[in-house]
């Protein structure tokens, strides 16, 4: 499967000890946006979720990447919504505590975690061998699949037509470490944010986009003469980022997650921002 096959790539790369290129190089990038956006308190909630204390003051704080719909992005009135959000807030309400979300590049989030300025990455975070070494994942809470986005006139019909061609990624990311490490840096050109991607390609700079498949489908609704290959190039698992250092959060956290898979809650959330097809 090519799942397996891309592990195996990203492994091959870890052992090469070219690990700088994904996005895990301890921190030496600034937050690109420092602006925090706090979500409405949890209420009272009590915490029924596991016996450890809660972080010190009562409020986890999240960090994402704020232009991944559906898992997340901003509303009409300025809040980080979706999945990830609601998920993260079904969760702080868990734990009796209030939720703070932090709007950050998605190559900072990992370097944040381990030096505590958030509790926790959610951004529709694939679970990868290479992170896994610098900060714990929670139990999976949700698929992705890598997809790419092709001009609608594209010669590109399949992944094997990839070669040659110069993609857009979003830096960090496991398309970006995927791409990379099958055609080489050379062809890959990466962004910032997965719109800035979807924009080089509509202006022509690049030939595709290598992104997970929700926020592709969004991305290709809004904008017109964009569609998505077929072909899969690699399904994932998304999961919770929590420090090494914060195993009692991290227990925590997989005991609310199973509550709200067992309730429904996940699902219903879920479903919610991707209806059946
Ligand atoms: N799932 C991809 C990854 O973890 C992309 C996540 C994102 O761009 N927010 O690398």
């Amino acid at each position: 499967m090519k799942k397996i096959a891309f592990l195996l790539a990203a492994l091959l790369l870890l052992t090469a000890g070219l690990a700088g290129c994904g996005g895990n190089d301890g921190g030496a990038d600034a937050p690109q946006d420092p602006q925090a956006d706090v979500q409405e308190p949890a209420g009272d909630a009590a915490a029924d979720t596991g016996d450890a204390a809660p972080a010190a003051d009562g409020t986890l704080v999240m960090g994402t990447e704020a232009t991944f719909p559906p898992y997340e992005f901003t509303d009409a009135d300025g809040s980080i919504t979706g999945i990830d959000a609601e998920i993260a807030a079904a969760i702080a309400e868990k734990l009796g505590m209030d939720l703070e979300i932090k709007d950050m590049a998605f190559d900072s989030l990992i370097p944040a975690v381990q030096g505590g300025s958030i509790d926790f990455a959610m951004a529709g975070m694939t679970v990868e061998p290479e992170r896994a070494e610098s900060v714990d994942f929670s139990a999976s809470y949700a698929t992705g699949v890598q997809v790419v986005i092709v001009p609608e006139d594209s010669e590109i019909a399949s992944i094997d037509d990839l070669a040659g061609k110069i993609i857009g990624v979003q830096s960090g990311t496991t398309g970006d470490i995927y791409c990379t490490g099958d055609y080489g840096q050379d062809s890959v050109r990466q962004y910032n944010n997965g719109a800035l991607a979807v924009a080089a390609l509509l202006n022509g700079q690049i030939d595709c986009v290598v992104i997970d498949n929700e926020p592709a489908k969004n991305f290709v609704s809004a904008n017109t003469g964009l569609k998505i290959l077929d072909t899969e190039y690699a399904v994932e698992d998304y999961a919770i980022a929590i420090s090494k250092d914060n195993p009692e959060l991290l227990d925590q956290v997989n005991a609310a997650l199973e509550e709200l898979k067992a309730d429904g809650t996940l699902d219903e959330i879920i479903s919610k921002y991707i209806p059946a097809e």
